[in-house]
């Protein structure tokens, strides 16, 4: 069982501590990982002494390492992907990786996702050999044997092995946040686009947990209800992150910026610019010659001129020259990244090598507003036809 979710809840952060760094990865423990260590030790102890609780302990430990081997392979192609990989967070129902920034083309994710369960297959078959060398018997059933088995090297890889295939096969479920419905959306925006695909593969998702969950229930398997619970959460998390990530995404810096806005000549006087601020809401004014832009000046500089300067300066002695510039195909949410980041509350959006004009950080959160908004509407709107 290993669902992955880009934002685990301050819950497990808090009960949570670190167990290692491994290619710039945290990795973390959940306390609750200790109810699986004592679930192992109470399966093989109760029927096989202290020595069978030692043994079943060893072996969950065994497979939260086959787990973190897992969520490390999908951590690794996604950095390869350049992607910033913060944590692996294990948990009792599986691995987590929390990742700062994740794959964003269908291609990319694909990959993330599948190598995820490829590994465990990879680790599977690793076990069938070892198991031969060791000329032990191949049976898949001893993973579910109750009461287990007596513990014996040959018990614990032939146990790893049947694991390892039900990680593989489990996690190629197509559910999310399961890797199979990643794999399952990846595919289908390659064919209908980012957004259908993820409402279509949550919808999925969300049917298979209902279907999961009402088996679960119907045959008294609590842990298979538990998990579908937990896809089925996940399923519509992943939806609304998906639905604010596109309208970031889908908007370039070019939809956001002022067109009417209006310029100064680098000629002009403070005292020009004082009539602007009286009569119109902007607060940044570029100073273009021509259709070059040579520098910003803002509402402070303005009121900062007149609080210290006696005569009426011209604009060309108070505006900022180094502006951040930002190609207007850019996306939205990447601008607005480094202008947050440079401590910059104006950029000037260039196309090619022709300004256009300046771009705030307000502009950019009304934009955004403005957009969620009419989506919101549009899907209301869909909604109310449907029914
Ligand atoms: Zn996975």
């Amino acid at each position: 069982m290993v669902p992955e979710g880009r934002r685990t809840k301050g819950f497990f952060m808090k009960w949570s501590f670190s167990i290692g760094r491994v290619f710039d990865i945290d990795i973390r423990v959940h306390a609750s990982f200790g109810l699986i260590l004592a679930l192992g030790a109470v399966q093989w102890g109760v029927p096989h002494g202290p020595r069978g609780a030692l043994f079943g302990v060893l072996l969950m430990v065994c497979l939260f390492a086959c787990v973190v081997v897992h969520e490390l392979a999908h951590s690794l192609v996604a950095q390869a992907f350049g992607c910033t990989v913060r944590e692996i967070l294990l948990l009792p129902i599986g691995g987590v990786s929390r990742m700062e920034k994740p794959p964003q083309k269908p291609q990319q994710e694909l990959l993330v996702a599948l190598v995820g369960p490829l590994t465990n297959l990879g680790l599977a078959v690793g076990l069938y050999f070892v198991v031969g060398k060791t000329g032990g018997a191949i049976d898949l059933e001893q993973i579910a044997r109750m009461p287990p088995t007596a513990p014996s090297m040959s018990t614990a890889l032939v146990w790893l092995l049947g694991a390892n295939v039900f990680l593989a096969l489990f996690n190629l479920i197509p559910a999310f946040p399961l890797d199979g419905g990643r794999v399952f959306r990846a595919l289908l925006s390659m064919a209908v686009g980012a957004r259908r695909a993820t409402q279509i593969a949550a919808g999925t998702g969300q049917m298979i947990a209902i279907g999961l969950g009402l088996t679960g229930v119907f045959t008294g398997n609590l842990i298979l209800a538990l998990v579908a619970f937990f896809i089925f959460m996940g399923a519509g998390q992943e939806q609304a992150e998906e639905a604010a990530r596109t309208v970031l995404h889908s908007l370039a810096v070019g939809d956001a910026y002022n067109k009417y806005a209006l310029t100064l000549a680098p000629g002009d006087q403070v005292s020009r610019v004082i009539d602007y601020l009286l009569t119109s809401y902007e607060p940044d004014f570029a100073v273009v010659q021509g259709s070059r832009l040579l520098g910003v000046v803002t509402r402070a500089d303005v009121l900062k001129a007149l609080a210290s300067e006696i005569e009426d300066v011209y604009v060309a002695t108070i505006m900022k020259r180094d502006v951040m510039k930002a190609d207007a195909a850019r996306p939205l949410d990447e601008v607005r990244q480094e202008m947050m980041e440079k401590q910059e509350r104006v950029a000037a959006v260039y196309r090619d090598e022709t300004y256009l004009g300046l771009v705030s950080l307000e502009d950019i959160a009304e934009t955004l507003l403005v957009v969620g908004f009419r989506n919101r509407q549009e899907e209301r709107r869909k909604a109310a036809m449907a029914g």
